[in-house]
Order: C-alpha cells, then structure tokens, then sequence
C-alpha cells in the first residue's frame, strides 16, 4: 500500500508574507517527496485548539511565526534545549503522538555563518545590536559556539539589560548612545534591529574602529544588501548577509517532518532572491 503523503505547515497571522512555503516546496520537489506544505493564517484565540488538533488530523508538524512563538513555547507537550533558552518555539513535530517544539533560529544563524565565514567561530568579542525576539536566538547561538565576550547593545536599554541577565556573565550590556566604542576589537557585529529594513532607518557605526579582520553580519534580509553591510564591505571587512539564516533555519523542521535532511543550495537561495524580488 502507498504510504500516505505527510504534511507539514507554517503557522501565522497574517501569513502572506512567509517565504517557507517556498523554500519547503523547492526541497520536496528536489528529493522527489509525496507530500505537502501549506501556509495556514491562524488567529491567536485559535492556536491552542489548532496544535491540539494537529494529531487527529494526520499533520508531521510545522513551523510557527509570529505572534505564535510564544504561545507555541507555551503550549507543546516538550520543547528542545534551544527552545528553552531562546523561549520561544518556532518548529513542531509529533513524537509518538505528543507535541514537540524546538527552536531552529540559533541553529540557522550559525549554520549560515559557517557556510559563508566559517572563522567567525574564533571571534573574542561580539557585539550584538537588538534585544527583541531575534536577538534572543543569536545571544543563544554566540554562547553555543564558545564566544565569551558579547556585548548587548539597544534602543531601550532596559529590555537589554534584561536579555542579558537571563543569559549570563558572557553578555553585558553596552550603550547604544556609543556603539563605536562598543564596536571596538569586536571580531563580530550582528545587527538584530529592524534598522536597515526598506524605511526604517539605518545603523551608523564607525567601521574604522572595528578590527580590520571583523565580520559583520546582518539578520536583516530586505534588502539583501543593508546600509550596515555596504558601509561595512566599503570599509574592506567581511560581510554575511541574512538570507542564509532563514534558509537554514528551515532545515531541521524539514528533516523531522519529511525524513530527508535537506541541503541549501545556490539554486534555492536564487528562487528565494528572484521571490524577494525588487525589494532585495
Ligand atoms: P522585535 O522583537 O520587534 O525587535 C525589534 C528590535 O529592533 C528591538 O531591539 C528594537 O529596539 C529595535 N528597533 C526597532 N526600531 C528601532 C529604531 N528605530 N531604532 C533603534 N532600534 C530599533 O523584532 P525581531 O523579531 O527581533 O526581528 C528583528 C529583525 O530581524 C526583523 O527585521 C526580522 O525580519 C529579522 N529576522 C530575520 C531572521 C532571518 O532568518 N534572517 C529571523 C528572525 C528575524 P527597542 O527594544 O528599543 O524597541
């Protein structure tokens, strides 16, 4: 008999802007997998009902976005050690019938990076600029990778300060008044604000005080090339932009949901590039 097609999801709301579906599309054409992957607008009453109804309704699991992270975190049965430090869970799967959620960010970030500048792992001292929900994903990653020196800087300084208590004596807090002292001998800059998004403004940092071997990198994906990263490249320091974490990110969920461990590839990051289209 035929194995039934296995479905997986991506839950938000509204939804019309998640690049998943495609991402998830290409690699179950790719591998030649009968299966299916569907955006679902949920509303945020609705998302506990619609987890527990994910069992009988014959679903592998999926991907959770905003505003569901925190709920999702909330209401799975178990959660990875990711999900536990970030707090909050953005891929869900069945064990056996219980609900499991895990946190792929951190996972992407780094696996991105090591794809792109794989010797960012030896940086000292990073500064990371943002304490939102992003943020909390890369502090989790810069820890996992062996980085001691991080230096948290933010708008409100009080959500930094914040961040920074819950992840320990590595992290601490630098003020955003004076990035470019912060920037200093940092072998790493990670941009997790929304600044550097089309119409939100962008982030002035002097690259002359940053070590000439630094690398600076930006989560933020629209536009491809942000202020922080041209400034950063015309200063002669490497760059890695933020595309690879969200095509990386994706791949364990698929792995869990469809049992092949899916590659990025340069064909999946151009159809993703051609889809962002004029805003990239
Ligand atoms: P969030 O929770 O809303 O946090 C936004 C952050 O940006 C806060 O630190 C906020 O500072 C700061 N900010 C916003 N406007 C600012 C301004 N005018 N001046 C200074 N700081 C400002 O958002 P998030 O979920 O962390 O996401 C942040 C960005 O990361 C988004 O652009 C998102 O698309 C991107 N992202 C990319 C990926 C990827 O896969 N590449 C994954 C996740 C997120 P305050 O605390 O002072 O408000």
């Amino acid at each position: 008999m035929a194995e039934t097609a296995r479905r997986a999801f991506v839950a938000g709301h509204p939804i019309g802007h998640s690049r998943s579906p495609l991402i998830h599309r290409h690699w179950l054409a790719r591998y030649g997998i009968d299966g299916a992957y569907d955006p679902v607008d949920v509303a945020p009453d609705d998302f506990p009902a619609f987890l527990d109804g994910l069992a009988a309704g014959g679903i592998a699991g999926g991907n959770v976005t905003i505003p569901h992270k925190e709920a999702a975190f909330r209401h799975v049965a178990r959660r990875d050690a990711a999900a536990d430090a970030i707090g909050a869970v953005n891929t869900v799967w069945l064990e056996d019938g219980t609900l499991v959620g895990g946190n792929t960010d951190a996972y992407g970030f780094a696996a991105n990076l090591d794809d792109r500048m794989p010797c960012w792992r030896e940086a000292e001292r990073a500064l990371v600029l943002g304490a939102g929900g992003a943020a909390r994903a890369i502090l989790h990653a810069l820890r996992e990778a062996g980085i001691t020196d991080i230096r948290l800087a933010n708008r409100t300084r009080t959500r930094a300060q914040e961040l920074a208590q819950g992840f320990g004596p590595n992290v601490s807090v630098a003020e955003w008044q004076a990035l470019d002292d912060a920037a200093a001998e940092a072998g790493l800059v990670v941009n997790t604000t929304s600044l550097g998004m089309k119409g939100e403004g962008r982030i002035d940092l002097a690259m002359d005080r940053l070590s000439p071997d630094a690398i600076v990198t930006d989560i933020v994906y629209v536009p491809l090339r942000t202020p922080l990263l041209c400034a950063a490249g015309q200063a002669g320091l490497a760059t890695v932009d933020g595309l690879g974490m969200l095509l990386h990110q994706a791949v364990p969920g698929f792995e869990k949901w469809f049992g092949v461990r899916p590659q990025v590839t340069e064909e999946l990051r151009a159809l993703v590039v051609a889809d962002l289209g004029e805003g990239a």
